[in-house]
This record gives C-alpha cells, sequence and structure tokens, in this order.
C-alpha cells in the first residue's frame, strides 16, 4: 500500500493515542448514564467534570464556563442564535466576518431570516478583518460581534483583542471560532476580551463529534438543546463520555507539546512555503505573512485547476484541500478566497496544505517535489 502523507489538517485530525487509551473504557465496562444516581453513573459523572476540568485548566477558565457540544458547528449555532437575541431585542444586529467558517455564516444567514441584520465585514488581501469598518457598523441594536481566531482556509489569526476592546466598550458580547487555534496558539480566555468561544476535539487529535463552547461567567447562557438537565439544563441530552473523556485528554496532550510542535510545524510550513514560491513560477501565496497558523500553507497557482491537482497529488499519497472540506467536489472559488480578492486565473487554482506535528521535513521536501511536477503536467495540458 502506498504511504499517505497526510496534509489536510485543518479538515480532521487522527485520533492521538493517549485519548483512545483514556476513551477506551467508557466505550466498553464504563457505559454508565451519567444522570445515574448509583456508581457506574456516579463514575461516567466524575469522568465528565474531571474533562471539564482539564480543559478549563489549559484555556485557564473556570469549569463552570465550560458547555460540552457535538462539536464545532453546534458551538457556533449556540453562540449566534443564543447570544444575538441576548437583549432581546426583535431584529437585532450582529457583525461577523466575510471568512467566517459557514457554521458561523450560515447561523447568520438564518437569523437574517429572522428579522436580525447582519454585517459581513470585509478583509484586507491578507484576509485580516477591517477593524475601522467594525467600529462604524456598531450600532444601537447591535447584540453579537462573532469572529474567527484563526481562519481554516488560509490560516490568517484575527486581531481578537482588538476586536474584544472594542466590543468591550460597547458592551457587546464578543465570540470567537477558536476551532482552528485551540491545541496550536496559547488561548488564555481570561487575558483575552472574550465572552464566548468555540472548539471542536477532531481539530487537535481528539475523537469526532464533541467540542466545547466557553462562555464566560456572570452572562447568562440561554439554553440550546430543551429537554434534560444535563449541561446545567442548557444543553440536554446524554452526555458523550467517551467523546468528552477522549477530547480532554487529546487538548491536555496537544497543550503539553504546543510550544515544541509549534516550531516544528513553523519550520516545515515556512521551508514548504519558500520553497514552492522559489520554484513554481506564478504561485500566489494567500493568508497574512506573519499573523498565520503554525501549520496553514495556502497558495494560489495560475494555470492550474485545483480539483484536477487534488487528484494528481493523491496518485502520490498525498491529501491535501481545495479551498475548505465542506466545498471539494466542485471547483467552486471559495468565499474566503473571493473576500481577500485572489485573480479569477489563480483563483481556480487554489489550494490548502496544513501541516500537523506528525509531519516530517522529509515529507515536506516530497510534497514540493511531487506538486512541481505535477503543476507542469497540468500546465501542459
Ligand atoms: C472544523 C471547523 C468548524 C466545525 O467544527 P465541527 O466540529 O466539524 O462541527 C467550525 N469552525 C472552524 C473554523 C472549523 O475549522
Amino acid at each position: 500500500m502506498k504511504k499517505i502523507i497526510y496534509m489536510d489538517h485543518a479538515a480532521t485530525t487522527q485520533l492521538c493515542p493517549e485519548a483512545k487509551a483514556a476513551m477506551e473504557p467508557y466505550l466498553d465496562r464504563e457505559y454508565g448514564n451519567a444522570s445515574s444516581p448509583y456508581s457506574l453513573g456516579t463514575e461516567a459523572r466524575e469522568a465528565i467534570e474531571k474533562a471539564r476540568n482539564t480543559i478549563a485548566g489549559i484555556i485557564d477558565a473556570y469549569p463552570e464556563e465550560i458547555y460540552f457540544t457535538s462539536g464545532g458547528s453546534e458551538s457556533d449555532n449556540w453562540a449566534i442564535k443564543g447570544f444575538a437575541g441576548e437583549k432581546k431585542y426583535i431584529g437585532g444586529h450582529i457583525i461577523t466576518s466575510k471568512i467566517e467558517h459557514h457554521a458561523v455564516l450560515n447561523s447568520c444567514a438564518y437569523m437574517e431570516g429572522l428579522g436580525y441584520d447582519v454585517t459581513y465585514l470585509d478583509v484586507d488581501d491578507q484576509g485580516i478583518v477591517d477593524l475601522k469598518q467594525l467600529k462604524d457598523s456598531i450600532g444601537k441594536y447591535t447584540t453579537l460581534i462573532t469572529v474567527m481566531t484563526g481562519n481554516n482556509e488560509i490560516g490568517t489569526i484575527e486581531p481578537i483583542t482588538e476586536i474584544g476592546n472594542i466590543a468591550r466598550e460597547k458592551e457587546i458580547l464578543f465570540h470567537t471560532d477558536a476551532v482552528q487555534a485551540i491545541g496550536q496558539i496559547p488561548m488564555q480566555v481570561h487575558k483575552m476580551p472574550v465572552d464566548a468561544l468555540s472548539a471542536s476535539s477532531h481539530k487537535f487529535h481528539g475523537p469526532k463529534g464533541t467540542g466545547f463552547l466557553y462562555v464566560r461567567k456572570g452572562i447568562e447562557v440561554p439554553s440550546f438543546i430543551h429537554g434534560g438537565s444535563q449541561e446545567k439544563g442548557k444543553r440536554a441530552g446524554t452526555e458523550n463520555v467517551a467523546g468528552i473523556v477522549g477530547m480532554a485528554e487529546a487538548l491536555r496532550v496537544a497543550h503539553s507539546h504546543m510550544s515544541q510542535n509549534y516550531r516544528r510545524v513553523l519550520r516545515m510550513r515556512d521551508t514548504f512555503i519558500k520553497r514552492v514560491m522559489a520554484e513554481i513560477p506564478e504561485v500566489r501565496l494567500n493568508g497574512h505573512k506573519r499573523s498565520r497558523l503554525p501549520g496553514n500553507v495556502n497558495m494560489s497557482i495560475a494555470g492550474v485547476e485545483a480539483t484536477a491537482l487534488l487528484v494528481l497529488l493523491e496518485e502520490d499519497g498525498i491529501l491535501a484541500s481545495a479551498g475548505s472540506a465542506c466545498t471539494t467536489g466542485q471547483t467552486r472559488i471559495s468565499h474566503v478566497i473571493e473576500a481577500i480578492g485572489v485573480p479569477e486565473d489563480y483563483a481556480t487554482g487554489t489550494i490548502r496544505f496544513t501541516l500537523g506535528s506528525e509531519n516530517t521535513m522529509e515529507e515536506v521536501n516530497r510534497a514540493v517535489e511531487v506538486l512541481k511536477q505535477d503543476v507542469k503536467l497540468l500546465r501542459q495540458i
């Protein structure tokens, strides 16, 4: 079997062995419902609360500020649908950016359908949101600002502190989708002007279908799933004990190796970018040069169809992405690439490699060599 070189860590990551081992008992003999009073249940309850403590400790939050969800999409939906209505104005106003994940954009579109106004902030050519436009769009009815921490397609890290400070000054809630940032860059929520934050386990080597929403203490949290009293009655449903335990363990592992991994992945990313820019003509790097997630390489290659390029790369075992995973299958120019103004002849050749700690420099150099050959081939036909 041909060896896979997995370079699509922004789409998902492999479950780490520590998380798998931590989950195992809860998939097997520890099958209790955490709401049951006997020890099989209370042990599950204790495991959930221990996981909550672990996660809170890592992101510098209080355990009671962590709400478990089914992942990033649910956390984003909850924050937007829940908090936009926080001030109870009918037809309130939400501010977001043009380059958010679809979990945010489509939640905002849903709110528009309910009569809310939504401002979609422009970004500059490196993907940084327009702070002046943000200030100018705040109005009397603005109830929520939601801007992501790190972009899943182009890797740009947004000026979250500045955005949060603007929100604070105007007493508007600020939510950030930190799904791509958690486990990659330090996130200390109590030191940040952030009121709510979304995270997803499978983006940091935890299991799929689990995530959390952080909500700052003192902010009233609207119920999202109505039913039983789980998650303080805000998010009903029997807890995914194994998923929660696995997520906490994955985050613990990611965090304990974060600075070494950051440096390693950054070196690989920079080598990747430098080589491609030097060795393949007519390539543009997308995203910010410095304020960028460590593993993100996103570029637009003129004269190439990204979907065809992906097929050729896969023949050599290299797995990458054309835009975000949710929009592949069709060479549609992604909303992010459009927002940063990539010219048409480049835009259709947009490809994303997202590196992780299991990648090696050898794999990076191999990927560059294969990419060079494949681009050359596609440009000939
Ligand atoms: C993956 C991702 C999501 C969705 O998370 P799921 O757990 O897959 O629902 C949301 N936002 C961003 C930025 C993402 O990368």
